[in-house]
């Protein structure tokens, strides 16, 4: 865990050497730190959709945006150090595999063929794309998953914008994150700054952990 810390305070002051200049491109080390990171977490299969299409795999993060692998990573971080437990369900997803997620999904799931009525009573068949296809989209479970557990960490993201990440579907898909609309991302130096600068959530004050207590 301590090489991970290490590694997030380098991607803090990367990142904050980035803004500096904008004209530079982005630096790989940050990229890959945050990858490095995020797989570092633990990963598992929702069980919401009819099998387990992996989709939370190495290749899975890899290919994720990378401005989006950077702002999760950082966000994800600080809930860690704050709160406990969190568990990476799904990342990037090509057609395929969001197909896959979508047998057995109960809700409705982008990429899951819709008969659309056009004009003249003409039907066409409609199939909309996910954000996770698009690699701006990654699907976090809070400790065990419970509905203060999941609150705490969209509380997190609501009272922590300079990570540039939110849940925009609330209730109705809680795993779900992308990120913010207009983020601008602020000047970090390090580990210790993040965690000063950082607001927890106000409705858990135990720490969360990966196992349901018997
Ligand atoms: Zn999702």
């Amino acid at each position: 865990m301590l090489s991970v810390l290490v590694a997030m305070a380098a991607l803090g002051a990367a990142h904050a050497q980035a803004n500096d200049r904008p004209s530079t491109p982005k630096p790989l080390l940050a990229e890959t730190l945050a990858l490095k990171f995020l797989k570092s977490l633990p990963r598992e299969w929702s069980g919401t959709s009819a099998r387990d299409c992996e989709t939370y795999a190495d290749k899975n993060i890899d290919r994720l945006s990378p401005a989006f692998a950077m702002s999760a990573a950082r966000f994800l971080h600080a809930f860690v150090e704050t709160h406990g437990h969190v568990t990476i369900t799904s990342a990037h997803r090509t057609a395929q595999e969001q197909a896959c997620v979508c047998e057995g999904e109960k809700g409705p799931c982008a990429g899951r063929p819709r008969i659309v009525k056009i004009k003249r009573g003409r039907r066409i068949v409609r199939r909309s794309t996910s954000r996770h296809q698009s690699g701006i989209a990654l699907d976090v479970r809070a400790g065990t998953g419970t509905d203060d557990e999941f609150g705490c960490l969209h509380e997190f993201a609501q009272f922590n914008p300079q990570f540039g990440v939110r849940f925009p579907l609330g209730k109705r898909d809680r795993p779900h994150m992308e990120p913010a609309a207009n983020h601008r991302p602020v000047r970090v130096a390090g580990i210790g700054m993040i965690r000063s600068q950082v607001r927890p959530c106000a409705r858990l004050n135990g720490t969360l952990v990966d196992a349901p207590v018997d």
